[in-house]
């Protein structure tokens, strides 16, 4: 059993073929509203692989928060730690033009994610064989949740997105680490070699197409990723971090589990949408064979 502690998204994306100046309306090409949030993601991509999910986490009182909550069930995951908040279900407003894109993100409800919540959840947390969180929730609640998973002595999954509310004094309660190669250098201030070297199997470093990479303690260990041509690769690291996470509690090596999730990642960047692509468990294995 796995639980996610993180955000909830509806993210709102027009595509627009005239990018409008201040002050300007112009009339876009399409509009979808698809399910987001870096902490559903993951629990989606874990529990499409099977894994047994749990989420806290936080929606408004609104139509989005309702969908979301839908979302959630749908896809068999746990949510009556998912509380109603005060404020606005969290969005991503996201404009897409040409190949650029430009991206409101408004947490809402996310930033009322409280410790009380983690106090709420801590028999879940107990009972869980792996937490995984991001940061798109507020610092204190992740740092609270850190210590009553030490407490409680669960093994922490921790995704560093955004990195800037990453405290690197955080590292002796983490067990697994996945940043992106830019999130590492701005975390570690170091070359990523440096930094890799300082955490021997638990810090990953994922490098988009390429594929991610690790040191085992001897040897810098490089698992390439899975060629394939890329439709959408939003969500590729939420897919990554959820089939790592469904693989560590399947008792995969570190080798298998980063190899397991570069295939899952593959699969989602081929189709629309953060959790459009997340990819069920047969279709991960027939890519591995
Ligand atoms: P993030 O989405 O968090 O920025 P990355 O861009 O590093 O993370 O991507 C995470 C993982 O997704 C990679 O380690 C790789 O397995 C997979 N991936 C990303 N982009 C591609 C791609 N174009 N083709 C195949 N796999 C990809």
């Amino acid at each position: 059993m796995i639980t996610v502690i993180g955000s909830i998204n509806m993210d709102i994306v027009v595509e627009t073929a005239i990018f409008p100046k201040q002050g300007e309306t112009v009339l876009g090409t399409s509009f979808h509203t698809v399910p987001g949030g870096k902490g559903s993601n993951q629990a989606v991509a874990a529990a499409r692989l099977g894994s047994d999910i749990h989420m806290v986490g936080a929606v408004g009182n609104d139509a989005f928060g309702k969908e979301m909550v839908s979302v959630l069930a749908a896809e068999n995951i746990e949510h009556s730690f998912v509380k109603q908040g005060k404020k606005a279900t969290g969005i991503a407003n996201i404009t897409l033009f040409e190949n650029d894109n430009r991206i409101v993100v408004v947490p809402g409800a996310n930033s009322e994610l409280n410790e009380q919540d983690i106090d709420a959840a801590k028999s879940l947390i107990e009972q869980s064989d792996l937490v995984i969180m991001q940061l798109e929730i507020p610092q204190e609640t992740v740092e609270y949740a850190l210590g009553v998973c030490k407490e409680v002595g669960t093994k922490v999954l921790l995704n560093p997105a955004p990195a800037e509310s990453f405290k690197v004094e955080w590292m002796d309660r983490i067990e697994y680490f996945t940043p992106n190669e830019t999130e590492c250098v701005e975390i570690f201030k170091d070359d990523v070699d440096q930094a890799l070297e300082k955490y021997p199997n638990r810090l990953i470093v994922t490098l988009g197409s390429k594929g991610a990479r690790y040191f085992d303690g001897d040897k810098h260990v490089f698992v390439e990723s899975f060629k394939t041509t890329a439709v959408d690769t939003t969500g590729a690291g939420d897919t990554f971090n959820g089939a790592f996470a469904y693989a560590i509690t399947n008792n995969y090596s570190i080798e298998e589990a980063v190899q397991f999730a570069n295939i899952a990642a593959s699969l989602s960047v081929e189709k629309f949408g953060a959790q459009g692509g997340m990819p069920q468990l047969f279709a991960v294995l027939n890519r591995l064979k």
